[in-house]
């Protein structure tokens, strides 16, 4: 896995603004909607959706943030957090593909 990459092109985000993340999601994983309490702590999830015109962050629990790093999600549990299989397919790294031909401007 790539990590160095990701981290640096990672837009901080303060305390402040993370907890109204929290909140606005009920402070609960967006995918399974364990709270923050029986999950321990939610993780950032950083989501760049290009569908939905740019990058967001969601709360996630640890597990479903391990599970959706290791490309596990499914369709259903994408679709909680507005990404279609083709978003999670290219948002994800390391997969060797193509570059699309034929684009024009
Ligand atoms: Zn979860």
């Amino acid at each position: 896995m790539i990590f160095g990459e990701e981290s640096k092109k990672r837009t901080r985000i303060g305390k402040v603004e993370w907890e109204a993340i929290k909140a606005r999601y009920g402070k609960k994983c967006c995918v399974c909607g364990k709270t923050e309490r029986s999950a321990g702590l939610l993780e950032k999830a950083h989501v760049k959706a290009h569908s939905r015109g740019g990058t967001q962050y969601f709360p996630l629990c640890p597990t479903c943030h391990t599970k959706y790093d290791k490309g596990l999600m499914t369709v259903t549990e994408l679709r909680k957090l507005g990404l279609t299989r083709e978003d999670y397919t290219r948002l994800r790294p390391k997969k060797p593909k193509k570059k699309k031909e034929g684009f024009f401007f």
